[in-house]
């Protein structure tokens, strides 16, 4: 059988850079307009934050040309999103047919060629070349009569900031690009008469582009019983390479077989997902079969590889792990399911310690894990090995998808990774300790009254804007909780979404 390794790299995808004109000026003005937009887009292409490749594509001054530019970005698989900006002045009933076919996510840029103006020498044919600023406007009113989801980028290309929000919109946007090519395997149904993990499969597929399907976890324990020896001692190899193993664990330790069981199911699991061409997956400490464990470093480790996964059959916060994964391709920090699982209520200086069951990805640390092995209550299992440490301090996010029944809602939250105030020694799991933003009390009044679910993806790598603008092109709610949130306005916003995204969606 074919195996396809998981790819989580923004190298193989492109954005395409549209100049939108007319022939009015004349050919000398359109060839002006190339020159100037095509440094444009090589000057943001260069920028360290611009992620993706930024492709010039030629002036474009009619509707059939338009039309034709965005059915082609929708058939490449490569293109994850346009830019467009119009220099001089690009009539915009010329895009309707453009705009109304384009499926790709749409940024706009708003600049011009020239920082300052030339106020001494400043003439009619430089106000004709250089009028984005009322060309940019009729682009604005079509997209808005349109509804045409996007993002608009206002500034000098050469500004850093103006940089920073395209290279996190291409991080979004390729996000959502995986998202649509993701396919999800669960093992085992969601965790019996828990609410908040279930959700319509059905309607993911139609908006994130999610394939959901389960796979009995016998078919994984299969994959798992036919490691071998060998590849089991090599990937024991890797493990001495990369974590600090506990003594009994190591070659010759007394419960050495539990490593070689823990080896076995990564193998196994591996294999699974690569044959299916998954790039996330669930488990279920409820349905676990013939495997001898619950999966826990196996688990970390894919998802510290860019896989996505849930717990408990959780394929909704399975999918946000594996977009967080691509989002933050290449940056340090990265992705893991969590759960906010217990409190410092400290008054005025409360903590949340936040871990799972052993499934957290250690792609939130740069410290070297330890390789443990101890009792799990639950699940009825073997002991499960699993990698222990602490999440960096720094800032980052969690952020959790609701099924509303009517839609997905995604809740973000700002957060402040810390160290914990002490060492914990008896909890021997992956975990991290945060303060929220705007404070405790805001945060978890916010974050109840949307529904959010005590599972989320902490990310390290990108933060709430990333998922802002990721929520923009998908379409999909997102409610953030931030410095700025005030507890009486944001109720007010949760009931004012629900008029909104009834209507949006039509009656
Ligand atoms: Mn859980």
């Amino acid at each position: 059988m074919t195996r396809t390794p998981l790819s989580t790299t923004l190298d193989e995808y492109e954005m395409w850079f549209l100049t939108g004109s007319q022939h009015l000026y004349g050919p000398e003005t359109l060839a002006q307009v190339a020159d100037q937009s095509q440094q444009i887009a090589a000057q943001l292409s260069e920028a360290p934050d611009v992620a993706v490749k930024l492709v010039w594509k030629p002036v474009l001054t009619d509707s059939e040309a338009i039309k034709r530019i965005a059915l082609e970005a929708n058939a490449d698989d490569r293109v994850i999103g346009v830019m467009a900006w119009m220099h001089t002045f690009s009539p915009a009933k010329m895009w309707i047919a453009g705009l109304d076919a384009l499926r790709k996510p749409l940024a706009h840029l708003h600049t011009q060629a020239n920082v300052e103006l030339p106020w001494a020498d400043i003439d009619f044919d430089f106000m004709n070349l250089n009028q984005a600023a009322h060309g940019d406007r009729e682009f604005g009113y079509i997209q808005t009569r349109l509804g045409v989801p996007r993002k608009t980028i206002v500034g000098h290309a050469g500004d850093p900031r103006v940089q920073r929000e395209l290279g996190t919109w291409q991080r979004a946007a390729a996000g959502l690009a995986a998202s649509r090519s993701l396919k999800l395997a669960r093992f085992g149904d969601n965790m019996r008469f828990v609410a908040v993990t279930e959700g319509d499969k059905t309607e993911a597929e139609l908006r994130l582009g999610v394939q959901v399907n389960t796979w009995g976890v016998n078919e994984l324990a299969e994959a798992v019983a036919a490691a071998s020896d060998a590849e089991v001692d090599a990937l024991i190899d890797e493990y001495e390479e990369l974590y600090e193993i506990a003594p009994e664990l190591r070659r010759g330790g007394e419960r050495h077989q539990s490593l070689r069981d823990g080896a076995a199911i990564e193998i196994g699991l591996r294999s699974f997902l690569e044959e299916g061409g998954f790039g996330a997956f669930t488990t279920s400490f409820e349905d676990l079969g013939e495997l001898k464990q619950l999966p826990g470093l196996a688990v970390q480790r894919l998802m510290a590889e860019g896989y996505g996964f849930g717990a408990e059959g959780d394929w909704k916060t399975a999918i946000l792990v594996r977009i967080a994964n691509v989002m933050g391709a290449g940056l340090p920090g990265g992705a893991s399911l969590m759960e906010d699982y217990t409190y410092d209520m400290t008054p005025g200086d409360e903590l949340i310690l936040g871990a799972h069951m052993l499934e957290v990805s250690p792609s939130l640390t740069t410290q070297k894990p330890s390789l443990e092995v101890h009792p799990l209550g639950i699940g009825g299992k073997d002991d499960p090995v699993r990698l222990v440490f602490t999440a960096d301090p720094g800032p980052a996010v969690v952020v959790a998808m609701s099924d509303m029944r009517d839609r997905f809602r995604l809740t973000a939250n700002v957060v402040e990774n810390v160290e914990p105030r002490q060492a914990l020694p008896n909890l021997p799991v992956g975990r991290a300790v945060w303060k929220p933003a705007p404070d405790f009390n805001t945060s978890a009044a916010a974050w109840l009254t949307t529904g959010a679910a005590h599972h989320t993806v902490m990310s390290t790598a990108v933060g709430l804007e990333a998922f802002r603008d990721f929520a923009e092109m998908a379409e999909i709610e997102l409610l953030a909780i931030d410095d700025s949130t005030n507890i009486t306005e944001f109720q007010k916003q949760v009931r004012w979404n629900q008029a909104y995204y009834r209507l949006a969606q039509g009656l």
